[in-house]
């Protein structure tokens, strides 16, 4: 499958500085902020800096320093927030995974019972 990525979109243009965000961690690979239109009283994201679309993308094509630092940012956002008590981390992709922006993406949600993980 061949990957196609929009530098427009709008996470690409927050890593450019050209969107101000709520900056919750960032390392040399990844950058961690709130969500804008929050699902749950934590929903951050965490995405890489280089330009992925999905999570396969990143799976697949990544080098092995992006993929440390990518999780290393998970990890300091599992800091941050009350991991205790649990969390949803959610990676919509393309179409059928319900991906509206273009650049891979980990939701991570936290702060209340999530209930079931899908409602079809
Ligand atoms: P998805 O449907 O998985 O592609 O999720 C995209 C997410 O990006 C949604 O939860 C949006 O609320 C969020 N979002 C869109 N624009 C911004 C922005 N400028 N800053 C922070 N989050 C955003």
């Amino acid at each position: 499958m061949a990957f196609d990525y929009d530098p427009q979109n709008i996470f690409a243009r927050i890593l450019r500085g050209e969107i101000p965000n709520k900056t919750v961690y960032e390392n040399d690979h990844a950058l961690a902020f709130e969500d804008i239109a929050p699902q749950a009283p934590v929903h951050v994201l965490v995405i890489p800096k280089g330009a992925y679309m999905s999570l396969d993308h990143f799976a697949m094509e990544a080098t092995a320093e992006e993929q440390v630092g990518f999780m290393q940012a998970v990890a300091e956002v599992c800091k941050q927030i009350n991991a205790e008590d649990g969390f949803r981390a959610i990676a919509n992709t393309r179409d059928h995974g319900g991906q509206e922006v273009p650049h891979y993406h980990l939701h991570i949600l936290a702060g209340q019972p999530l209930g079931k993980m899908l409602a079809i």
